[in-house]
């Protein structure tokens, strides 16, 4: 049974679970408003140099680790190991040390040399460039079939390193899209992906303006727990803003 049929059945609310409301066209408006200042807000990212086993790589030391520590595990492998064949081949108990700053490395060093040998085996050569190449439902299913790897993995690789349009949602962008109204507040991260995506234009640049700009706002700004709405640039758009704020005097009027 599906979340949606789980809420028919329990009597809940239906856009809580997808699109808080059926009008696509406004909510569309609204997301591409949004992008539009938190990129003049925040700026626009740049694109990375990094191939996409590198960020492949990145991605998965930054599971629940911190961008300093990331760094500190990335750059941590690049010092031990020459090259990423080198890292594939070695004991994993010198993977494990060499990302020993990152959360879990227990779990993260044999993922990864599981990631890069089943690469190796179904392509013939430890790299990820080819998926620069495909067509973008190719190369996500294509990514998405190694142990290990999520939707959010696939979208950073795909986004970042290939520059195609497809949207990763974390924790930041998934709690201020809902509270912003684009999507229901009982959506999954899994749902989040999808249902944020088809809101926003094919086009990797707004794809990535929008990432970037509802993360460094979720982290600053629309924080967890009390949100710091006296300092937001969203506040007309936002549905939770307008649901909690005070009644001024005209509107009691
Ligand atoms: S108005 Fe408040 S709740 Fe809405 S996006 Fe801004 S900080 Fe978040």
């Amino acid at each position: 049974m599906t979340s949606t049929q789980k809420a028919i059945q329990r009597g809940r609310t239906l856009g809580a679970y997808g699109y808080p409301t059926p009008n696509l066209i406004a909510l569309k408006d609204t997301a591409l408003e949004v992008t539009r200042r938190v990129a003049r807000q925040y700026g626009e990212p740049h694109w990375s140099e990094k191939d996409p086993l590198s960020m492949l790589v990145i991605i998965v030391l930054s599971q629940r680790t911190r961008d300093r520590q990331t760094s500190v595990g990335y750059a941590g492998l690049k010092a031990r190991f020459a090259t990423w064949e080198e890292m594939r081949d070695a004991p994993v108990e010198d993977v494990q040390a060499a990302i020993a700053g990152v959360n879990w490395p227990e779990l993260k060093a044999p993922r990864l040399q599981a990631i890069m040998r089943q690469i190796t085996a179904e392509r013939g050569a430890l790299s990820l460039d080819f998926l620069c190449d495909l067509p973008l439902e190719e190369s996500v299913t294509w990514l998405h079939r190694l142990h290990g790897v999520g939707p959010k993995t696939v979208a950073c690789t795909l986004l970042f390193s290939c520059q195609k349009p497809v949207l990763p949602v974390d924790t930041h962008v998934r709690r201020v899209s809902m509270r912003l109204g684009l999507i229901g507040s009982k959506v999954t991260p899994e749902a989040a992906h999808s249902l944020l995506q088809a809101l926003l234009p094919d086009d990797a640049r707004t794809i990535y303006n929008y990432h970037n700009g509802l993360l460094e706002h979720g982290q600053q700004v629309c924080v967890s727990g009390r949100p710091r709405c006296e300092r937001c640039v969203l506040t007309d758009l936002c549905a939770y803003y307008n649901a909690t704020k005070p009644p001024t005097e005209s509107s009691i009027m």
